[in-house]
């Protein structure tokens, strides 16, 4: 099996406090704005790129600063409008790369890998991203695209503001080679040092070292270390960050949803595309969410945890008909409100795989993954279990059933009677709460 070529983002936005400042305060614009406290034990927290080209920077003491640029403004920072606006945009930037761990206020990495094809489209989805993180909070973002942590780190440093810049594994010696060993997170200025004494000041320098000098030099775990990452390694996965617990997708619906057969179609189709979402997001959930509500607005969830995480959707079919068979006491109720989710999220690349990993459930995902593929590149609905095509075949399959897929290309997804909830077109997701 040809595994893809691990794609890994990291998004940092420019300037961010400053830039929250200027866009609040348009007086403000094209001026250099400093964030932090004025006085002899101050710091600049960040400062706008006005004021950066007068040498000013984050960290640096406040009193160096009101010398480099007299004609500074000051603002002491509101740390709570900029958590706000944090959270607005990661909810924003969480619907394009639904694995995405939060590092800080302004930062965050996102794992492509199997969100996108190549190194060519995960560039399409970062401008995209960055055009709407402007259009919709009027502020600009770096972002650095590679294929691992460290180097997206770096990259999205290269070319700031507004920079994109993408390095495959393939230009790796090319375009960070050059550049000094500091620059790897990890390595602070003592290893630098240690390092500069060894004669190594670049990354380039530091992949042509010879290993027995590193091993003896730095001892055994940083001298594998930063070999590793004088080679472009670094395999830390993109964790998903804490606030993010649950993906799911509900409907409300116009006239009561009554029977059986029709809940279970519906119950399908919720529990297809929250698997889809898992999927896209590099995820596997270990717990099954089903949430309904009657006409007379009584809801109630019920959850299952599974013997095994899934990202399948007829495993997280079985489970959601299930509590809604023996669990919820609705039967024979009319449904106004149908939801499937998803919880105990863990990052896919974080599973060992097993040693006999069961081939009938690989094969379920391959076909998953393969209509997935087909549904981003012809829109969404061009593939779809065959089941959910015919409203008169029963709709409970045997568990474990692997839906049989069938092509339909450019015709409307059939949809009686089924309204979205809110916010047009997208399922009603439930953005995470950062
Ligand atoms: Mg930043």
């Amino acid at each position: 099996m040809n595994r893809q070529a691990r794609i890994v983002l990291h998004l940092d936005m420019d300037a961010f406090f400053a830039a929250v400042e200027q866009r609040e305060d348009p007086s403000l614009v094209g001026r250099p704005v400093i964030i932090g406290h004025r006085g002899r034990r101050g710091v600049v927290a960040t400062c706008s790129y006005e004021a950066r080209r007068f040498g000013v920077h984050s960290a640096m003491p406040s009193v160096t600063a009101e010398k480099l640029c007299p004609q500074g403004i000051w603002i002491n920072g509101r740390h709570d409008l900029y958590r706000r606006v944090s959270r607005e945009i990661f909810t924003l930037v969480a619907d394009h790369l639904p694995c995405l761990e939060r590092v800080s206020v302004d930062e965050a990495y996102g794992e492509m890998t199997g969100l996108v094809g190549s190194f060519a489209e995960a560039e399409a989805l970062a401008r995209d991203l960055q055009q709407a993180i402007h259009t919709t909070h009027r502020l600009g973002a770096s972002i650095g695209i590679g294929g691992c942590r460290f180097v997206a780190k770096i990259a999205s440093d290269l070319e700031k503001p507004r920079g994109l810049v993408v390095i495959p594994p393939e230009d790796f010696a090319r375009r960070l080679g050059p550049l000094p060993v500091r620059r790897i997170g990890g390595i602070g200025p003592r290893l630098a040092e240690r390092l500069a004494r060894l004669g190594i000041e670049t990354i380039e320098q530091l992949g042509r070292a010879d290993p027995r000098l590193l091993r003896r030099e730095l001892g055994l775990r940083t001298a594998l270390f930063v070999e590793q990452r004088a080679r472009g390694e670094d395999d830390r996965p993109v964790g998903i960050s804490q606030q993010r617990k649950q993906i799911s997708e509900e409907r409300t619906y116009v006239d009561d949803l009554h029977g059986d057969r029709a809940i279970c179609r519906e119950l399908l189709a919720r529990a297809e595309g929250v698997a889809r979402q898992l999927r896209t997001g590099e995820l596997l959930a270990r717990t099954v969410v089903l949430k309904v509500r009657d006409g007379a607005y009584r809801t109630i969830t019920r959850s299952k945890t599974l013997d095994e995480p899934t990202d399948l959707g007829p495993e997280i079919f079985a489970v959601a008909r299930e509590l809604w068979q023996q669990r919820t006491g609705f039967r024979g109720r009319g449904l106004r409100l149908l939801g499937v989710g998803a919880s105990g999220l863990i990052p896919r690349i974080r599973v060992q795989p097993r040693l006999f990993a069961d081939p009938r459930r690989e094969q379920v995902r391959q076909a998953a993954r393969a209509s997935d593929a087909i549904n981003r590149k012809f829109g969404a609905g061009t593939i779809v279990p065959g089941r959910l095509l015919d409203t008169d075949r029963p709709p409970a399959p045997e568990q474990g059933e692997e839906p049989t897929v069938e092509r339909r290309m450019c015709t409307p997804r059939p949809e009686a009677k089924v309204q979205r909830t809110h916010r047009g077109e997208a399922p009603a997701t439930h953005p995470p709460d950062l």
